[in-house]
């Protein structure tokens, strides 16, 4: 790009211009042509070396001016003159000096031959000169000095004329002098100020280099921004090609998406009608469901209470490895009158009467004692096949009936086993109080999709020798077997608690296994100071259960109580007492008698008496809002396999005969014991 011109460039070219003009050499004008010149030859008029001739004499300048050109002219003339010569009238100073210029010019010429005085002088034919006048042609020569005179007058005239006329000349190029002097000053002034304006535009034209210098800098700069932006922007330019494709892909999915929503929307609209309607519906089903539910409720109490509000089912435990094999015909179970499809409900024991021996010494008779219950399970029956039984009375607990549960027999006939379970975590030895526990829960959560809430707490106390024992103490407490007292609730109240034991809130079977394991410590605790005193004491497993239905404003209550009485073997009074037996005597007799108390008061509620004796045993007592009433009762007789120990196996199968419930409405029961 061509840098803009500065206007003081423009100026001093200008004056550049001007200078030649200025100081180009003077001439004068010539004649003729001085009106023609224009401003600048004037000027040239007024050069130093032309001003230099001003002071000389005007006539001399116009006799040197005359003598250059026209002097040819003159010359003639003055010839002519010669040839027509007059007398001068007069001469002044002027005239004669006229005349000596003459003279000197005549004798600076050529010699012209003398003439005859009185003849005129002859004309110059064809280019001669002619002759000079003769001396003695005063005549002639006075007529040619006065021709001469004439013609130097008419000159003097001419230039006077021309003198007045270069006088005027002189004035005017003065006046233009003037003039171009004040212009010239002007001019000197303006280049003063151009000067000035130059330097300032010498200092801005600095200042605009050392700032072209710095954009140039900033533009080099720019140009490698300019270049990361370009390359920044292919880049950009590149992603926004993607983006645009997946813009375009986005839109078509949201196109797509669109439809499928609007499809969607209208389904919707459907299935929110159809929502509308299946509330209604479910509704009138939830409705329906609890009467269904009440029903249920209703009719598998009445079931259970046809099947007997007491129940005794025998279990007979498997021989234990080691012990004596039994004889085959020891125990029967002969078929109910299904067949042998259906469940075994009877037991025979045979007892052979040693004391009845014969005279002949052959080997007593045997006798057969027959017994007949709810169900009776075999030695191979599993603890599933148990549970499985009692699963009912335990759905009768959820529905608010309370049950009792309880494990009678001798020590060894597996009462602990069916009641906590075997050994081990092995899941199939699992025993009653677990599986039940784990049945509660589920049903519970079941119940809770129709709007019912449980909540489940838990409490483990034996009873050794009528003393209560919390067997989920801890701390300090632990295994020392702390007295508890039985107290109602409150004053009026017909609850029962354990004053000093824990009630546990459970609401998993970790919380129940943990409890479990507890109970057991503490019981191992107090086997090694009191021997064998687990299998001396009933331990009670109580489960409160409180069920609300909010909807409905409904509640619900009971307690499952899970019970491994102490052993029910007796002490043979016969035998010799030590000190240490007749404590064992003493602790037998409690047992017995608490155990002859809970066969009493079955009985007593079996025969509906007006008197129940609950108090005349801690157990009954702890337990007597469980029994009786709409409360349900199962008691296992569990019996040893050894035929050993079949007399106590008989008198705890005569036991449980004697609890159980006469005959209800239905099919007549034969009596327990035959
Ligand atoms: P109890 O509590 O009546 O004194 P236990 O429950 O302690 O008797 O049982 C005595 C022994 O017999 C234990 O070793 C137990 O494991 C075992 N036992 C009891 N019942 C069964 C059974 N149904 N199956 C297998 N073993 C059993
Ligand atoms: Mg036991």
């Amino acid at each position: 790009m061509e840098p803009q011109r500065s206007p003081l460039l423009e100026v001093r070219g200008n004056i550049e211009l001007k200078k030649p003009l200025i100081k180009a050499p003077s001439r004068l004008p010539l004649p003729g042509t001085r009106f023609k010149r224009g401003p600048d030859q004037m000027e040239d008029a007024l050069e130093p070396e032309k001003k230099r001739t001003r002071g000389l004499d005007t006539v001399t300048k116009i006799a040197t001016s005359q003598s250059r050109a026209p002097a040819i002219t003159a010359r003639t003339q003055t010839q002519n003159q010669i040839t027509a010569p007059k007398v001068p009238k007069k001469t002044g100073p002027r005239c004669s000096t006229a005349i000596a210029m003459v003279l000197k010019n005549q004798k600076s010429g050529p010699a012209v031959p003398a003439q005859k005085p009185g003849a005129a002088a002859p004309p110059m034919v064809g280019g001669r000169k002619p002759t000079k006048r003769p001396a003695w042609d005063l005549k002639g020569q006075l007529c040619d000095l006065n021709a001469e005179l004439k013609c130097c007058r008419e000159r003097t005239q001419t230039l006077a004329q021309e003198n007045q006329q270069l006088q005027d000349q002189l004035r005017e190029a003065q006046q233009q002098a003037k003039a171009r002097g004040a212009e010239c000053r002007t001019l000197e002034g303006e280049l003063a100020r151009v000067q000035a304006q130059a330097e300032q535009g010498q200092q801005e034209l600095g200042s605009l280099r050392a700032r072209v210098l710095e954009l140039e800098e900033q533009q080099c700069t720019q140009e490698g921004l300019l270049r990361e932006l370009q390359k920044e922007q292919l880049g950009l330019q590149e992603e926004r090609r993607g983006l645009a494709a997946r813009l375009e892909e986005q839109e078509r999915r949201l196109q797509a998406s669109e439809a499928a929503l609007s499809g969607s929307q209208a389904e919707v609209a459907s299935l929110r009608q159809e929502a509308t309607g299946q509330a209604a519906l479910l509704v009138e089903q939830g409705e329906r469901l609890h009467g269904l539910e009440m029903e249920r409720r209703r009719l598998h109490n009445q079931l259970q209470e046809l099947k007997g509000n007491i129940r005794v089912f025998c279990r007979v435990r498997p021989v234990l490895p080691g012990e004596p094999t039994p004889p085959p015909s020891f125990l029967l179970f002969p078929s109910g009158p299904g067949g042998p499809a259906d469940p075994p409900t009877r037991l025979s024991v045979s007892r052979c009467d040693e004391r009845r021996g014969t005279l002949s010494g052959a080997p007593a008779p045997a006798t057969r004692h027959d017994f007949s219950f709810d169900r009776v399970f075999p030695p191979g029956s599993r603890q599933d096949e148990v549970f499985e039984e009692i699963a009912m009375l335990v759905q009768s607990a959820l529905d608010g009936y309370p049950v009792c549960i309880f494990a009678y027999g001798q020590t060894g006939s597996g009462k602990t086993f069916t009641m906590e379970g075997g050994p081990g975590r092995d899941p199939q030895v699992e025993g009653l109080i677990p599986r039940a526990l784990r049945h509660l829960f589920s049903v519970a959560q079941e119940l809770g999709g129709q709007g019912w809430t449980y909540s489940f707490v838990a409490s483990y106390v034996e009873i050794y020798n009528e003393t209560v024992r919390d067997l989920l103490a801890t701390g300090p407490r632990k295994g020392q077997g702390g007295e508890c007292e039985i107290r109602r609730a409150g004053p009026g109240s017909e609850e029962l608690t354990v004053t000093n034991a824990r009630y546990v809130p459970v609401s998993c079977e970790k919380e129940v296994e943990a409890l479990l394991h507890l109970a057991h410590q503490n019981r191992a605790v107090a086997r090694t100071s009191q021997n064998e005193r687990s299998s001396r004491s009933h331990s009670v497993f109580q489960l409160q259960i409180s069920g609300e239905h909010t909807g409905r404003g409904l509640q619900c209550g009971a307690s499952l109580n899970l019970v491994d009485l102490a052993g029910s073997e007796r002490l043979d009074p016969s035998l010799a007492l030590g000190p240490g037996e007749r404590d064992r005597l003493r602790e037998t007799q409690a047992i017995n008698s608490s155990l002859s108390t809970l066969g009493l008061v079955i009985m007593a509620l079996s025969n509906k008496e007006s008197h129940i004796p609950y108090r005349n045993s801690k157990l009954t007592y702890l337990l007597q809002n469980s029994l009786g009433g709409s409360a349900k009762m199962l008691m296992f007789v569990n019996i040893s396999p050894l035929e050993e120990n079949v007399s106590e196996s008989l008198n705890s199968l005569r036991f449980a005969s004697k609890v159980q419930l006469p005959p209800g409405p239905g099919p007549v029961r034969t009596p327990g014991c035959l």
